[in-house]
């Protein structure tokens, strides 16, 4: 079914649409055809029902189709740094993080490349024995998710905005929030609340990830009332992340230009345990350092 979303030689991947010919030139992702991976690693900093025993097997992919301006990763979503492989080195490298013992693998901004993912991940599919984590940047095509679902043991998307102005301003997605909200409908569609195993290591499902701005806390509070409405509080598996620090890119956002305060990122935990949330990772307030950033070395 994704073949139809690369259909004429046109991309039509994710919300973006820019129907660029990736054969010759670049999309808005700036990615051309191909894939290009800037880290294959374990990643020991994501939550603690990811990342357990030696680490979650992560692949981190160059190029993103939303570009925030704060990324905390832009010399990869920006500048692109990694290396082209071929899709049977990406094969290889998955089946070796897990002989390495990985807990699971863990695709990192995949969305302009899940038509070769799907490929691979069809390819090796008897031989993965540990979840497969789909991590994202929430901007998802519903043909996309459903297609992926046959391969994807977690989904692992961030909700980044509620407001169009502000998912226009700082991720040039108008529609960020529509696209998001219904790739999330997709993913409960496909893969359902959370499971654990008994030592509360995900092991299927959706775990949403939303990153507190600055300045921005009443937007995370209307999207805890979206997400209030249409799920059920007690089983959504929910982060609300703060390691959100400025950046180089930032300096044309005057109010990016500063780490959010203790007081918004605890407006909006607050809201989401008043609420009635249940299953709510919180971060420490320290993990706002670039040094959780890892080499992208690939
Ligand atoms: S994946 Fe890249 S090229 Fe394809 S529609 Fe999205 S931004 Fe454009």
């Amino acid at each position: 079914m994704i073949e139809n979303l690369t259909k004429d030689g046109k991309c039509v991947l994710c919300p973006r649409n820019c129907g660029a010919d990736r054969e010759k030139g670049k999309g808005f992702c700036g990615m051309r055809a191909g894939v290009r991976i800037s880290r294959v690693g374990f990643h020991e900093w994501e939550e603690p029902c990811i990342s357990y025993g030696k680490g979650s097997g992560t692949v981190f992919f160059a190029g993103c189709n939303l570009k925030c301006v704060y990324c905390q990763n832009y010399e990869i979503s920006f500048g692109k740094k990694g290396r082209d492989v071929s899709e049977k080195t990406l094969e290889e490298e998955i089946l070796k993080l897990q002989e390495s013992g990985a807990s699971n693998i863990n695709f990192v901004t995949p969305t302009h490349y899940s038509d070769a993912l799907l490929r691979v991940l069809e390819r090796i599919k008897g031989k993965l024995k540990i979840p497969v984590i789909y991590n994202c940047g929430g901007y998802e095509k519903r043909e996309a998710v459903k297609a992926l679902s046959d391969y994807i043991d977690v989904f692992l998307p961030d909700i980044k905005y509620f407001s169009p102005e502000l998912s226009k301003k700082y991720s040039f997605a108008e529609d960020y929030f529509k696209a998001a909200s219904d790739a999330l409908d997709e993913m409960y569609k496909c893969k359902g609340y959370a499971e654990y195993d008994g030592d509360g290591h995900i092991k299927k499902g959706v775990l949403t990830r939303h990153l507190v701005l600055p300045s921005a806390y009443k937007d995370s509070i209307k999207i805890l009332d979206y997400i209030l409405e249409n799920y059920d509080a007690k089983k959504f598996a929910l982060s609300i992340v703060s390691q959100y620090f400025p950046t180089e890119n930032c300096k044309k956002y005057p109010e990016l230009c500063r780490r959010v305060t203790t007081l918004e990122y605890n407006k909006v935990v607050e809201h989401a345990e008043n609420k009635g949330f249940e299953n709510v990772y919180v971060q420490e307030k320290s993990s706002a350092d670039e040094k959780y950033v890892p080499d992208f070395d690939y």
